[in-house]
């Protein structure tokens, strides 16, 4: 067993002891059947929520309603999630339509994929019901049971397919997708923030190609914002070989490839959820890039797009076979006499003050001016050399 499983022995241990069974459940087990890191490590069991509480002093009611708890344990925390099912065997019917079961078979069962319905017990023993190893081991990612049942009771699935191939680099199974190709259209009663989730990780994955053309064909981006008439588009995105490991990237090529006018950066990611904070990244990262197709950008450019960014600009630039020196880059930028507006020598009440201008708009456009000179060297950061040089400039 890897560390984050022996970690939680202890837990599980606790769970047993009190007449309960547990079972590490989900990514972290289909993880380490790949030999691929796992990050933390989900708990299934048949206790309930309130019999998880009485069992350890420390819980937060996480995800109560769907059966989850965190326990604090050891200074670690768990996500431990009582067996549910969507099925009519039902011992336990929460409002929202959880139900709790006793049984592991039940819980794996309303799980998506067969190589996500695998379960490890506390010896390393795997328990598998639908054949997950064998997925695992061909590369697959198969609905478990009728994949078109599947999609309809949760449309999102279709796009956690679509991530999976790309995340793990699988190939689909020709029922699956058939399934995806038919039902894409539910994608619509899906909130914008659950699909945005998986198509960032789509996007990222080592199988970015397979994912999209897949995600192209099946008709799933037709109901994804500002997608709809990008086929074309989408497809040249998807085949060729891109620097891109963080969303940061990923929307910035996607803005790339489908061309999207300055003007409609803002509300393209605005349909997609995006925050206020991202979308001003992304906005500073694709007005650098389109530059950087063509050459580097000067001081002032450089300035306002930040040294994280500009870095992040190199790498994708990278991408299309163009000559990249971010060792330049850095040099360049940590030369730059300031590297925000606040660092600028004056400020609008020294020009109030010295050059008596009314409040005024005249004010902002000065201290732009003063702060552009600054950056080209025309003058020092210098409260009263700044001046001088806006009285000769006025
Ligand atoms: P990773 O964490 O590496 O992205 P994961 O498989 O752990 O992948 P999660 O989204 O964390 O994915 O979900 C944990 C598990 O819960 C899945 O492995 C799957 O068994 C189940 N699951 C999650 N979402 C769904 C869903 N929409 N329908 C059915 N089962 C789901
Ligand atoms: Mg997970």
């Amino acid at each position: 067993l890897a560390p984050p499983f022996t970690k939680a022995l202890s837990v599980m241990h606790k769970i047993e002891a009190a007449g309960f069974e547990a079972y590490f459940v989900g990514g972290s087990v289909r993880d380490t059947l790949l030999h691929q890191p796992i990050n933390d490590v989900d708990i299934a069991t048949s206790a309930l929520p309130e019999e998880i509480k009485t069992i350890f002093p420390k819980t937060v009611d996480v995800g109560i309603e769907h059966g989850t708890v965190m326990v604090l344990w050891k200074g670690e925390h768990y996500e431990i999630t009582t067996f549910r099912t969507e099925s009519t065997y039902q011992d336990f019917r929460r409002p929202d339509e959880v139900t709790f079961v006793r049984s592991l078979k039940e819980d794996l069962k309303r799980r998506d994929f067969t190589v996500n319905a695998l379960a490890m017990d506390q010896k390393g023993n795997i328990i598998d019901y639908f054949d997950g190893q064998t997925d695992l081991a061909n590369k697959v990612i198969r609905a478990v049971g009728s994949p078109h049942e599947r999609f309809h009771e949760d449309a999102l699935r279709m796009m956690r397919a679509v991530r999976f191939i790309s995340q793990l680099g699988f190939k689909m199974e020709k029922e699956t997708i058939a399934a995806i190709e038919k039902n894409h259209a539910l994608l619509e009663k899906i909130a914008v923030e659950r699909i945005q989730v998986e198509f960032l990780k789509m996007l990222m994955g080592i199988g970015r190609k397979n994912g999209l053309l897949i995600f192209i064909e099946t008709g799933l981006f037709k109901y994804c914002p500002g997608l709809r008439n990008h086929e074309k588009a989408l497809e040249a995105f998807a085949k060729n070989q891109l620097n891109l490991s963080t969303s940061l990237s990923a929307w910035t090529f996607l803005l790339f490839y489908l061309e999207v006018k300055s003007e409609e950066v803002e509300p393209f990611l605005r349909a997609w959820k995006c925050s206020r904070k991202e979308i001003q990244q992304v906005e500073t990262a694709y007005r650098a890039l389109k530059v950087r197709m063509n050459r580097s950008l000067d001081r002032l450019e450089l300035y306002q797009t930040g040294l994280e960014i500009a870095l992040e600009v190199e790498k994708m630039a990278e991408s299309f076979g163009i000559p990249v020196y971010p060792l330049q880059v850095k040099e360049t930028y940590e030369s730059l006499p300031i590297k925000s507006k606040k660092a600028l020598a004056i400020t609008g009440n020294d020009l109030i003050s010295s050059l008596k201008i009314e409040p005024s708009r005249e004010i902002g456009l000065l201290l732009e001016k003063a702060e552009k000179a600054v950056l080209e060297g025309k003058v020092g950061n210098e409260t009263i050399q700044i001046l001088n040089w806006l009285k000769e400039e006025r």
